[in-house]
């Protein structure tokens, strides 16, 4: 039933007894965790505008009740009695003020506790201003308790059904937190959002939640402050009572008083009721969590002997939620491996830089001994052949320098612990100084250098050395990768909150193969007039990582034959 058909069974039922008591205002509030909410008013449009949906702390009705004197089931406050500093809750009605002894006062309370058959404070249904406007008499006071007494089974009834309901609805609002879990949520993290969610959803004193872990380690986390529910040596024994609960697809529930689940032996159902006891919980609702086959952990709802017990339809949403719960810490064990996985992959990749890094560093020292000694000895004059020898030797280490050069760069931009320090740099400029700088190289390879460049400033935000390496690498790659007689294209523009940085070549081209390992590092191409070009495979990956690095983006139009166009396009400044 929806809470506005039970409102509505509320109102009825206040408007009923209204209409036997000759009262002008009639009151039902029901008990919601430590406070009074007002659920039907009958009689004052003003009353009920003012007073629907009120809540009153469940202690001011206990100071009332300490006050109060009782007729029967009926309790009376005098106003002379209460407090004239305390807070006023509720509805005063507007009437004068009286100086006869047994006349009506704004401030007077008449209410009934409305108790079940337990003893427990359901709710509490309240009079307000007799059409009399006089105290009730003797007699009024036996005629308005017996006609309470009467009233009250509907009463205790709607009280049930209502609440029953309403912790249906939290269910309900538990298990949607549940299905709000994301699926990179750490088991951790899945234990603080269930707990408290279903504690208040369920009504339980206390939540447990055990996973049953791929390592077969358990852990525990505790909505009540206690770690555990259960000691060690009952855990065990119960560990099947769960996993058989997951092969049945039902809940299970432990307690003094309770038919033990028949997994159990009765010393065992024995032991676990005296532990229970001892805490003071009167059930413990086991909710297996699951998914497929598999049980992965377990959900423990425990409930006080005061409280109410365990209804089916509570049962089944537990146990709906323990398979939403299962999902859950299926996906957070997931990804945890694959965390995991990731950790050790990153542990490699910061290995292997290492490694690079210090052979580079280590190569650098000699190779430019050996490059400077071979520097000076072609300043003597030898026989052809040892000059030669000199030759090569200068040649093969100035390519070592270059690719010992390029390593330190790519480990340099791969560091992740040396962030960039932005700053605005003028992509234009950097262009037109990196033609003017590979013009030469371009002539004697006979291919024409074209800059196509605005007048306007091209700003990017980056690291003006690293973005001049992006220019140099690629307007390099464009002159060795373009035979004589072919064009070569720099251009820089604004577009947008973009800039774009291209160079154009109609060279060899990239075949699509090629083009898909293009920026991998130590990656050269498979064509052999391409490769027959001496070169490390290690420019793009630099030009790669710094456009990343830069949170730019980089693409490659190509065709085998026809030459090739790169556009690194970066934030603009
Ligand atoms: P390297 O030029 O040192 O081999 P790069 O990382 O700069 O290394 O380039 C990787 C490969 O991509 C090159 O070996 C070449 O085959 C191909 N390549 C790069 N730029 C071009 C281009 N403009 N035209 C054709 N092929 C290119």
């Amino acid at each position: 039933m929806s809470s506005r058909l039970f409102r509505e069974a509320f109102q009825l039922l206040a408007e009923g007894l209204l209409q036997r008591m000759d009262f002008e205002v009639c009151v039902i509030s029901a008990l919601r965790d430590d406070h009074m909410v007002v659920v039907a008013v009958a009689g004052s449009d003003a009353a009920r505008e003012r007073l629907l949906g009120a809540r009153t702390p469940l202690a001011r009705m206990e100071d009332e009740l300490a006050i109060a004197e009782t007729w029967g089931s009926l309790c009376f406050v005098p106003a002379e009695r209460l407090d004239p500093d305390a807070e006023v809750f509720g509805w005063v009605p507007d009437i004068e003020e009286s100086d006869e002894a047994d006349a009506w006062h704004p401030l007077d309370l008449l209410f009934v506790p409305l108790r079940d058959a337990a003893g427990q404070l359901r709710g509490m249904l309240s009079l307000d201003l007799p059409r009399s406007r006089r105290r009730p008499d003797a007699q009024t006071r036996e005629f308005l308790d017996e006609a309470v007494r009467q009233a009250m089974p509907a009463l205790l009834m709607s009280m049930e059904q209502e609440s029953l309901a309403e912790r249906v609805r939290l269910a309900t609002a538990a298990r949607e937190a549940v299905r709000g879990i994301a699926s990179d949520e750490p088991i951790d993290r899945i234990a603080d959002i269930v707990l408290p969610a279903v504690m208040h959803g369920f009504g339980a004193e206390g939540a447990w939640l055990r996973t049953f872990d791929e390592d077969g380690s358990q852990s525990i986390w505790s909505g009540l402050g206690t770690g555990e529910v259960l000691p060690q040596s009952l855990v065990h024994l119960v560990e099947g009572v769960y996993r058989e609960c997951w092969n049945e697809q039902v809940t299970s529930l432990v307690g003094a008083g309770i038919e033990p689940p028949a997994i159990l032996t009765d010393e065992q159902a024995t032991e676990i009721d005296e532990h229970l006891c001892s805490l003071g919980i009167a059930s413990l609702l086991c909710v297996p969590l699951g998914l497929g086959n598999e049980c992965l952990g377990v959900l423990s709802l425990a409930r006080r002997p005061d409280d109410p017990p365990w209804s089916s339809v509570e049962r089944d949403e537990a146990f709906d939620l323990g398979k939403d719960i299962g999902r859950a810490l299926a996906n957070a064990r997931s990804y945890d491996r694959e965390q995991r996985i990731i950790a050790r992959l990153r542990e490699v990749d910061a290995y292997k830089s290492q490694v690079i890094r210090t052979l580079a560093h280590e190569l650098r020292n000699p190779l430019g001994a050996v490059a400077g000694h071979a520097e000076l000895a072609t300043r003597a004059t030898y026989a052809d052949d040892v000059r030669r020898s000199l030759d090569a030797i200068r040649i093969g280490t100035a390519r070592m320098e270059g690719l010992v050069e390029d390593l330190l760069m790519l480990s340099a931009v791969t560091d992740p612990g040396a962030p960039l320090s932005p700053e605005p740099v003028d992509l234009a400029g950097l262009a037109a100084e990196a033609a003017l700088v590979q013009q030469a190289l371009a002539e004697s390879a006979g291919l024409v250098l074209e800059t196509d460049l605005p007048d306007e400033a091209v700003l990017a935000l980056g690291d003006p050395d690293e973005l001049d390496r992006v220019c140099a690498n690629l307007l390099g790659n464009a002159i060795k990768y373009t035979p004589a007689g072919g064009i070569v294209t720099i251009s820089a523009r604004n577009a947008g909150d973009e800039v774009v940085l291209q160079c154009t070549d109609t060279g060899l081209g990239i075949s699509e193969e090629d083009q898909k390992r293009l920026f991998e590092e130590f990656f050269r191409s498979t064509d052999p007039e391409a490769a027959s070009h001496p070169g490390t495979g290690l420019g793009l990956a630099i030009v790669h990582r710094i456009v990343e690095r830069h949170r730019g983006s980089i693409g490659v139009e190509s065709k085998l034959g026809q030459g090739s166009t790169f556009s690194v396009r970066l934030p603009r400044a």
